[in-house]
């Protein structure tokens, strides 16, 4: 079966919404069709500020949430990122093959070093996109699903395989973007023009996982709607509510047309309702498993162990290739 790879930043305590929908919904389907390899990718949480023993304790999170979610860790290969040395030592190799204009077009890194200031902005964030191309090559992956956000970084890994399969002799895969469909994606519920991210500036406008249902339902009775007093799909003009039914569409299984009928005559409070009832029990019990796995940290380590060899394997495989040909001499 095709080879699948994909990851997510520990970078908060809990994932959020857009998470849920956009990735671990689809990781979930596709384990039964792929070999999947889903990675904490804690390597790239270092190009922001972290305390250490945060985030340690948001990657073990996040494995847990992955597992909550339905990841299963005896089917697909669920791992943290830094148990697997392959990766930084491939991100080097690929380093020296990418140019330097190259990796400053990137537009995620010109956005956030325009945020951060050059003083802030690391080498390894310049870097993080061939870490990430890195990632994806070590186990010859043919599909990476993603958030259209990371469609540039998946064209950049494709061009550093070609380039290192043409000056080298064919060794990576090259692998292919799987794009969700625009509605896979989730908009901040304070700021619905915006995607909702882990480490959105405010919280106000975040569905966290693992919060208190109390808080979610707030937050989304809160929600920013319109003046039209009318359940209708359109981004343009009502991005509020068309986030609402995109997150009520994804959740419930229903099409965007059949909700909009069934809303026709409801006021924004009820439609609010509706979808509160619906995050909320989604919720439920992945909160409950993921907190009853955080219970238990040794257990989880083990897991976590356990798939960090199945990696590993593959990995070293790919890198000893690698070293092989660019002409490292290898230690005996
Ligand atoms: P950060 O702010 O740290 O970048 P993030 O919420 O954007 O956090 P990532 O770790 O960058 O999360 O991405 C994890 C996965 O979740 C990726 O597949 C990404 O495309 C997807 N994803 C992130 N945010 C959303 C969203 N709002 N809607 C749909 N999918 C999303
Ligand atoms: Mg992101």
């Amino acid at each position: 079966s095709p080879r699948l790879y994909s990851g997510m930043q520990p970078s908060a305590d809990s994932l959020q919404i857009g998470n849920y929908i956009g990735a671990l919904l689809q990781w979930r389907d596709l384990q039964s069709t792929h070999d999947a390899f889903f990675s904490v990718v804690d390597l790239h949480a270092l190009t922001q500020p972290n305390e250490a023993a945060e985030l340690r304790d948001k990657t073990r999170r996040t494995a847990a949430q992955y597992i909550a979610a339905g990841i299963e860790p005896e089917k697909s290969t669920l791992y943290v990122q830094s148990h697997v040395r392959a990766h930084a030592e491939l991100a080097w190799i690929l380093n020296t093959i990418t140019g330097f204009g190259e990796a400053g077009r990137m537009t995620q890194f010109k956005d956030k070093s325009a945020r951060y200031g050059s003083d802030a902005t690391s080498v390894g964030l310049f870097a993080y996109p061939v870490l990430m191309a890195a990632d994806i090559l070590l186990y010859q992956t043919n599909v990476v699903p993603v958030g259209d956000d990371q469609r540039q970084h998946i064209e950049l890994t494709r061009d550093l395989a070609e380039r290192f399969n043409s000056r080298y002799g064919t060794t990576f895969t090259i692998p292919e973007a799987m794009v969700q469909k625009e509605t896979a994606r989730i908009y901040d519920l304070q700021n619905p023009t915006s995607k909702m991210s882990k480490s959105s500036e405010s919280q106000a406008g975040v569905l966290w996982l693992l919060d208190d249902p109390a808080v979610n339902r707030k937050k989304i009775m809160r929600a920013v709607t319109d003046d039209e007093g009318s359940v209708r799909f359109d981004r343009e003009t009502k991005p509020g509510v068309s986030n609402l039914l995109t997150i009520h569409s994804a959740l419930s299984g229903r099409s965007i047309a059949e909700l909009e009928d069934e809303f026709a005559g409801s006021g924004y409070g009820d439609f609010k309702k509706a979808i509160a009832e619906l995050v909320l029990s989604e919720f439920e019990p992945v909160r409950a498993r993921a907190l009853e796995l955080l219970d238990d940290p040794a257990e989880l380590d083990r897991i976590l162990s356990l798939n960090a060899e199945k990696a590993d394997t593959v990995a070293d495989a790919t890198l000893s290739d690698v070293y092989d040909r660019v002409g490292l001499l290898r230690r005996r």
